[in-house]
């Protein structure tokens, strides 16, 4: 480190050396219940998220998220365009969840279900074991080629991370078209997944727990979203300090030989808690910003406990209140907040759902003059239509003027046919006699149906010149006698 920079009084973050320079993590694995927990939902959630975008439920992906056309598929239900309303309220259930979950449980979603962790702690980082050994272990002879075949199987693993990833937004079909077609044939494509692939070697190979530590938002608002009461990884501070590796025991007493001895708390220092974090941090310090929640300090701390004959839980799930012998509060006021807004948000969801028919009609006036007048005398107004589909069957719209009697659409139009969860639009006259504008114009009403269970009568202002009954004049009253 240069002289002339100053060096911190305390590290500023757990992946910075002191001179700025990347602390690389390398953690130790640590066997344990809660590992072996983790990995089951680790297997268990990779098979879900690669599989998402391939299984059918009424006919679509299980999850589409459609961003060129604006169409967000889950679980069978797709919210079009003009679902901004519903949408809006799918996503405060989103958030509400999120911050329910994360008062209650801490950060379970981040070291137990996160795809950051579940890829880097469950797939990369065996690889990267398996091909160069863990910490403490031997290395392994010939560690280049060794080092080469581990990122050959890096690559494999991130362009189908990159093929799952583009699967959510494209369609996995699409994205196999892409994968496996000439790069000729559509450059762009083959752009894409190249720079998605990239980006996955990136984030997995080289950036990993800097994505937890200070890229992603979620971290950064724990200290909103948790409070003293939250379940969160803790060190029982009151059972482990003073901390020290020569100890008298705790079952000596003051006759004992080695008496000269300190009575010290559990915690024998043996650092392996902070060799194993994936994050690089020392729980012992306190509950801090880069604590993913993943448990595995704990099974290291109960491996050291169990072998020097201590209670097992001097790292434990708790909360600050508990772990401080305050009294733990189940109930708070944003455990009975959030679920109570998630209801509201929920019932007025459905409620927009269940008032949703199955199409939607827009219809306005073309650009242009309000009316013209046709060689037969007639006046038309050049309006336009909009419909989308929400069903599932490509559907067949009429288009019929229902009230004054005399008005009509234009022939040939008035029928118009929209694919299944698409929008469609036509331009339509609408005719009628000039006497009817007595006063320049008149309330018509278009009705909108597609034969079936969908009917809708929307009313318009039709415009017309102002017609004026031909007054007949004593002159021409008299020579027609
Ligand atoms: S693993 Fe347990 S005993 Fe070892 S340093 Fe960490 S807290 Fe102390
Ligand atoms: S402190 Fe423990 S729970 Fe937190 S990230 Fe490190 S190992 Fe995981």
């Amino acid at each position: 480190m240069s002289e002339s920079l100053l060096k911190p009084n305390e590290r500023v973050l757990s992946t910075l050396n002191d001179d700025g320079s990347r602390r690389w993590i390398r953690p130790r694995l640590s066997p344990g219940k809660f590992l072996n927990w983790r990995r089951a939902v680790a297997y268990f959630l990779i098979a879900t998220y690669s599989l998402l975008p391939f299984i059918p439920i009424n006919g679509k992906p299980a999850m589409l998220l459609d961003i060129r056309t604006r169409e967000f598929t889950f679980f069978g239900k797709t919210f079009l365009p003009t679902d901004t309303l519903l949408f809006g309220l799918f996503m405060i259930m989103v958030f509400f969840t999120i911050f329910l979950v994360t008062a209650l449980f801490g950060r379970v979603w981040c070291g137990w279900m996160c795809p950051q962790t579940v890829y880097m702690e469950f797939l990369y980082r065996p690889i990267e074991r398996l091909f160069i050994g863990g910490p403490g272990r031997k290395k392994p002879k010939n560690i280049g080629l060794r080092r080469v075949l581990m990122y050959i199987a890096y690559f494999a693993i991130s362009l189908h991370l990159a093929q799952t990833f583009l699967s959510y937004f494209v369609g996995a079909s699409t994205v196999n078209d892409w994968i496996f077609g000439s790069p000729f044939n559509h450059p762009v494509a083959f752009l894409i997944v190249a720079v998605t692939t990239g980006l996955m070697m990136f984030d997995f190979a080289f950036f990993r727990e800097q994505v937890c530590c200070v890229v992603c938002p979620y971290a950064r608002m724990q200290g909103a979203l948790t409070d003293q009461d939250s379940l969160i990884v803790t060190y029982d501070q009151s059972r482990g300090e003073p901390r020290g590796k020569k100890r008298r025991k705790p079952t000596q007493d003051a006759d004992s030989s080695d008496v000269s001895l300190p009575v010290l708390g559990d915690c024998i220092d043996c650092t392996m808690c902070v060799q194993t974090c994936p994050t690089g941090i020392d729980i012992r310090m306190g509950p801090q910003l880069e604590c993913i929640g993943c448990a595995q300090c704990i099974d290291a701390c109960n491996t050291i406990m169990d072998k020097i004959g201590r209670p097992r839980g001097l790292i434990r799930y708790s909360s600050e209140n508990a772990v401080r012998g305050n009294v733990r509060h189940l109930i708070r006021p944003r455990i009975l907040v959030y679920p109570a807004i998630l209801l509201l948000v929920f019932a007025g969801f459905l409620y927009v759902l269940s008032t949703k028919g199955t199409s939607e009609v827009w219809i306005g006036r073309e650009a242009g003059l309000p009316f013209y007048t046709l060689p037969s005398g007639e006046i038309t107004n050049q309006l336009r239509t909009r419909i989308t589909n929400r069903s599932e069957e490509p559907t067949e719209y009429t288009l019929s003027i229902t009230d004054p009697a005399g008005v009509h659409v234009g022939d040939g139009y008035g029928i118009l046919t929209v694919e299944p969860g698409k929008e469609g639009s036509q331009k339509f006259p609408i005719v009628a006699d000039p006497q009817v504008f007595t006063s320049g114009q008149i309330e018509i009403t278009i009705n909108i149906s597609d034969g079936q269970e969908f009917s809708k009568d929307m009313v318009f202002e039709m415009k017309g010149p102002k017609y004026r009954e031909p007054t007949i004049t004593p002159e021409e009253s008299n020579s027609d006698g």
